[in-house]
């Protein structure tokens, strides 16, 4: 087993800019990402609000250039998924591809898409039902389709879908919008939009492809069903935090705690990104949670690993 100063785990853009920063101090880093690396920002289809990009840059082409420029200064990628780290020093973490070993990790694995949890959904998944809209947008060309949720994911998804479909329903379950009111702005200006206040479905109706939707009217209480050929459920986001359950303190929704420095409960683990509490769930200061883990991770491998040979970040 090859021991390493700093394991990252998670591909995102706090995972990304912590390897880039190891690297270049000199810390021998190996990041771990289950899928592909760049993230959820890869379902992005224009990213506006990342400073150093007026024009806007697509967030496959972003977490792209973040990868690049990571490796560029040696850090190590591998495909894996975290099962395990067990408790002392140095750290072993047991993965599909094997057992590592490190002196301080960096948990940067980011959240996943909440489900609705209603009949039908997890059967027409990839039939009808889908959870990214730049990914499989395109299948709906000149049909109708539905986004559930008011957030700046589902809004920005009517928006993409727009683009495709000849009618886009966003059903939300209450009467107003949670997203930014720029994207506010754009839905209502959007005419293939309609919006269905105040409603939530309570099933996805069809035998091998989604023929429809049950809905229900929470207000009045009044079912009624929509018929559309896809949905996309855009109702926020988990942390993928269940790997670390035993090992970090979580809070009540399972997001790591961490206090100003990335710290985490476990002496030499450090938490970034989306997957720590109160995250404001934006790339810039997922990329800001990432320099700041690598700060404590670099001060706490000088202090137990061999510091000798590292240079300040
Ligand atoms: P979000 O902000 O948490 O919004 C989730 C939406 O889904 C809310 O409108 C919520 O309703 C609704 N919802 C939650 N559970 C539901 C359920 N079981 N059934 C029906 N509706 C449900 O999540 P998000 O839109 O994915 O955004 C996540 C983060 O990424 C945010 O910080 C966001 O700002 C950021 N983001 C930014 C951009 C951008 O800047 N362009 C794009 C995408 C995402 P309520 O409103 O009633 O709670």
């Amino acid at each position: 087993m090859v021991e390493r100063d700093v394991i990252i785990v998670g591909g995102g853009p706090a995972g990304l800019t912590a390897g880039l920063y190891t690297s270049r101090a000199g810390l021998k880093s190996l990041l771990m990402e289950r899928g592909i690396v760049g993230g959820q920002i890869i379902n992005a289809t224009l990213v506006e609000n990342y400073p150093g990009f007026p024009q806007g840059i697509s967030g496959v082409e972003l977490g792209s250039l973040m990868h690049q420029q990571a490796v560029k200064y040696g850090l190590e990628v591998v495909t894996a998924e975290v099962t395990g780290i067990s408790q002392g020093q140095p750290y072993s973490i047991s993965t599909t591809e094997g057992d590592f070993e490190a002196s301080a990790i960096i948990i940067a694995a980011g959240s996943e898409y909440r489900k609705l949890e209603v009949p039908g959904e997890e059967r027409l998944a990839g039939h009808g039902v889908s959870y990214c809209a730049t990914c499989d947008g395109f299948l709906f060309r000149d049909r109708e389709v539905a986004v559930v949720g008011g957030g700046d994911t589902a809004i920005t998804d009517a928006l993409e879908l727009s683009r495709h479909a000849t009618k886009v329903y966003v059903i939300h379950r209450r009467d107003q919008l949670r997203a930014a009111k720029v994207l506010r702005e754009r839905a209502f200006a959007q005419p293939k939009l309609e919006f269905i206040w105040t409603t939530v479905v309570e099933e996805i109706l069809g035998e091998k492809l989604l023929s429809g939707l049950k809905l229900r009217n929470v207000k009045t209480g009044q079912h009624s069903i929509l018929e559309v050929a896809g949905v996309f459920v855009a109702v926020g986001l988990m942390p993928n935090s269940r790997s670390f359950f035993k090992i970090v303190d979580l809070d009540d929704a399972g997001y790591i705690i961490t206090n100003e420095t990335m710290a985490t409960s476990a002496p030499g683990i450090f938490a970034a990104g989306d997957i720590r509490r109160n995250s404001p769930r934006q790339i810039g200061a997922a990329v800001g949670d990432g320099v700041t883990a690598t700060m404590s991770a670099f001060k706490y491998v000088q202090e137990v690993g061999n510091g000798a040979r590292i240079t300040s970040p």
